[in-house]
């Protein structure tokens, strides 16, 4: 607009004729009217203050508008110029001007928003404190003023009008100082972009949790945060947990937005000016891909991928946390099983070991259709498989072990063209019976079991018994004779 206003100030200054000088006025008047207008919106920015809302800068604008026709429709109006004469007596060209009716006003807005972006832009340095370059600032401001006044009273320089020059000198100035003296603003500008594009949701609560400031992704998150008006509480956002400001830190919570359920998590942070408390920040991240690698890959460290049962890491800890609790249990029994496929080596010396893997992974599926939902079974590894089943006697024991026994043995592989069958070997050992140290020594009686399975011919399944218990049951026998009253074994 100043570059209107002083082009055209150019073109009038060196017109010859009456028509070059209007045609130059013309620009000017492009240009001037709306230099005040948009001066002030400057200083508005420059402060860091907001701006008037949206309408009344169109009204502001289309009001100065209206005195740019007024000049451009002249001689068919004379609202702004009542008549022009033209002159060249100092060999600079130069209209004589009568004001019009609108002419006036618009001496008096131009100088009025000048006088307002003025004293912002001096408020604003003065409430900052720092007086570096302030010399060039007050020059900026003061001079367009001063013309201004100057013109006013049809004062002019050697012939020149003083106010476009002078905008020209302003604008220059203040850029100058907002280059060399500003850099913080600029900074600040800066993460003022940064925290508005971020991907994390920004909210800022003054003290008594009432909204001051929030980017877009918060809008995303929580709609509603675009519609309400500043310093509304934050417990009147719709879905927001508000109760996660109670205390300071972090706070994980499901959030549901377009259909899709999110996981996040919320950091707040008191903020303080000083040492004095202002509000409380409040950086909210989208956790849910992260939190699904996460399950993703505690699954993959908990499973056997092959049979996707247990592996051993995952069966010895959460089958030792079960055996401890029946443990305490007066009179609970429960039954550990270990399970080999026999003459395994045969069937991937035989057809390979693809044909091998999937055996494997029938074996694993038979496993993991047949136990309760409470017995824990794994991948010992290769080609031995566990289980641990709590609260079970021996002879619930045998009687599943038997059945994976059969269902195996009677199941025909036909893979690749390959039709055959395996038979698997079982060992059992339960608590009762074996009276075990711990877990692990279960699992070792088991296996003993299993190779007396292996031994005595293989596709068979056979418990573990207890050598000192079975010089007791012989000795109870004894005493039964003598009619002492013995517990019956709950063996075969
Ligand atoms: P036994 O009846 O005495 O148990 O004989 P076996 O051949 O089953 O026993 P052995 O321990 O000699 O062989 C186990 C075989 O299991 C050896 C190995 O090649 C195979 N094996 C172990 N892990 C895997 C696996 O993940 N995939 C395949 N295909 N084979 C495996
Ligand atoms: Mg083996
Ligand atoms: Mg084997």
């Amino acid at each position: 607009m100043i570059t209107f206003y002083a082009v055209g100030y150019i073109l009038e200054m060196n017109a010859t004729t009456f028509e070059g000088a209007l045609y130059g006025c013309k620009i000017i008047y492009c240009g001037s009217p709306f230099v005040g207008v948009f001066f002030y919106l400057f200083a508005l920015d420059f402060a860091n203050r907001p701006r008037p809302k949206r309408w009344i800068i169109v009204c502001l604008l289309i009001i100065q508008g209206i005195f740019t026709f007024a000049v451009l429709s002249y001689p068919l109006t004379n609202l702004y110029y009542a008549d022009l004469q033209f002159t060249n007596e100092t060999g600079i060209g130069s209209l004589v001007k009568e004001p019009g009716l609108f002419y006036y006003p618009n001496f008096i807005l131009v100088f009025i928003f000048t006088i307002i972006a003025s004293v912002i832009l001096v408020r604003s340095f003065i409430s900052e404190r720092r007086y570096d370059g302030i010399v060039i600032f007050a020059t900026a401001v003061i001079t367009p003023i001063v013309m201004q006044v100057l013109a006013m009273f049809s004062f002019s320089l050697l012939g020149w009008n003083p106010v476009p020059m002078s905008l020209v000198l302003s604008i220059g100035l203040l850029t100058i100082y907002l280059v060399r003296y500003r850099k913080r603003e600029w900074q600040t500008m800066g993460r003022d972009l940064v925290v508005q594009n971020m991907q994390d949701a920004f909210i800022l609560l003054d003290t008594k949790n009432r909204l001051i400031d929030h980017n877009l992704a918060a809008e995303q998150l929580y709609p509603t945060l675009a519609t309400v008006k500043k310093a509304t509480a934050v417990s009147e956002i719709k879905d927001f947990p508000a109760e996660a400001l109670v205390t300071q830190g972090y706070y994980s919570y499901e959030h549901v937005t377009q259909n899709r359920t999110l996981q996040l998590r919320m950091a707040s942070t008191t903020v303080f000016s000083g040492d004095i408390k202002v509000g409380t920040s409040i950086v909210i991240s989208d956790e849910t891909e992260s939190q699904r690698l996460m399950q993703e890959l505690t699954r993959l460290a908990r499973r056997d991928d092959l049979t996707g049962l247990n592996n051993r890491v995952t069966f010895f800890s959460d089958a030792q946390v079960s055996f401890d609790i029946s443990q305490r249990q007066k009179g609970a029994s429960g039954c550990a099983l270990m399970l080999d496929i026999d003459f395994f080596k045969a069937v991937n010396d035989t057809y390979g070991h693809a044909v091998g893997d999937e055996v494997l992974r029938y074996i694993g599926s038979v496993i993991a259709n047949r136990f309760r939902a409470t017995d824990i079974s794994g991948r010992y590894g290769g080609e031995e498989f566990c289980v641990w089943m709590p609260v079970t006697d021996m002879l619930g024991a045998k009687r599943v072990a038997e059945e994976i026994r059969t269902t195996v043995e009677s199941h025909s592989f036909n893979i690749d063209d390959n039709i055959f069958s395996v038979t698997v070997s079982i060992g059992i050992a339960c608590s009762e019976e074996a009276d075990p140290d711990n877990f692990d020594d279960l699992m070792n009686k088991a296996d003993v079991a299993l190779y007396e399975a292996k031994n005595t011919g293989r596709n068979r399944v056979a418990v573990y018994h207890n050598p000192l218990k079975s010089s007791a049951q012989q000795n109870a026998k004894n005493s039964q004779r003598l009619d002492i009253p013995q517990r019956r074994s709950t063996d075969n």
